[in-house]
């Protein structure tokens, strides 16, 4: 008997990998950006070259492959629908990969891939029940109940990010609600969140590095966290609220959905687990009616939707083609 060959592919906002799993073990992987320009077939275009140069020994017997992609999505036809995260907006997977294979590729939202990789290879081995949410430029969020994927009528179920977490909220978000979990703790909204309270805090604002470029509108995430390590006082509020909004936001998960285990991935959380981790699951705990899940974060990191895209591809647990 041969090796099982299939592929396994994580489209991101800024990067894209590739990685070739050999009886599930991935052996050989390749990483390039996410074309942001071009037409609708761009992304497909790029990935199927990057194929050619890296795995066409392989393509002879390869059974199938699995995508896990920035979304929303319309998940039968495999194509990702006026992305926010990419200017070229909307783009085919599932088609033109499956011409040029002549294979089937199944195509997920990348947190429901998330979900998946626990189920199959991580922490949610065993167990029906399981969230997958990252905090990354975004908020998202993968869910299996009862053993089930939940999709929705286009794939794009639990947009958990959009959750709101305060209800007169002045904190805007990037699909423009008002007091959205991702308006607090998403990557790409933490700059607005730290000038607005920046604002609300001139005196102890002024008194901040990091707040004084939050006033101005150009601090980054990374400094807040830095700089919240180090003791400054702003950075600290503005991480607070992170951290409040989280809490808000899972509790509100454990209420819906009643898990056995929260997965969390994505580099907001991951790279700031410290200030983040503990605070989050003390906080959850006093705040829902269901038992409370075990809360842990992904032991795959940065693999995480590759291992999910696999999974999709061997088991296919969702019927999706
Ligand atoms: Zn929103």
């Amino acid at each position: 008997m041969g090796k099982r060959i299939h592929l396994a592919v994580d489209v991101g906002a800024t990067w894209t990998r590739i990685a070739l799993a050999e009886n599930e073990v991935f052996t050989k992987r390749v990483v390039f950006r996410t074309p942001r320009e071009g037409g609708r077939l761009s992304v497909a275009e790029a990935i199927i070259s990057f194929i050619e140069r890296e795995f066409k020994p392989y393509l002879p017997a390869l059974e199938s492959v699995g995508v896990g992609t920035i979304g929303p999505l319309d998940v039968k036809r495999g194509v990702v629908v006026n992305t926010p995260n990419l200017p070229v907006g909307s783009f085919e997977l599932k088609k033109p990969l499956e011409e040029y294979l002549g294979k089937p590729v199944y195509v997920i939202n990348d947190a429901v891939a998330g979900a998946i990789a626990e189920k199959y290879y991580g922490d949610g081995r065993g167990l029906n029940n399981i969230v997958y949410v990252t905090i990354s430029t975004g908020v998202g969020g993968g869910v299996i109940v009862d053993g089930r994927v939940i999709l929705g009528k286009d794939g794009n179920a639990h947009e958990i990010g959009h959750i709101v977490v305060k209800y007169d909220s002045e904190v805007k978000c990037g699909c423009g609600g008002y007091g959205h979990w991702e308006a607090y703790a998403g990557g790409a909204n933490i700059p607005r969140l730290a000038k607005y309270i920046a604002e609300k805090n001139t005196p102890i604002a002024s008194n901040s590095k990091v707040g004084r470029r939050a006033l101005e509108g150009v601090v980054e995430p990374r400094e807040i966290f830095e700089s919240a390590r180090a003791g400054d006082l702003f950075s600290r509020l503005v991480v607070d609220e992170i951290v409040k909004a989280s809490i808000a936001g899972f509790a509100s998960v454990v209420n819906v959905y009643d898990p056995e285990l929260i997965s969390i991935g994505g580099s907001v959380f991951l790279n700031n687990t410290d200030l983040l981790y503990e605070p989050i699951v003390e906080g959850v705990g006093k705040s829902i009616v269901n038992r409370q899940p075990t809360i842990k974060p992904t032991i795959f990191r940065d693999d995480v939707v590759l291992y999910g895209a696999l999974a999709l591809a061997v088991y296919k647990p969702v019927a999706i083609d």
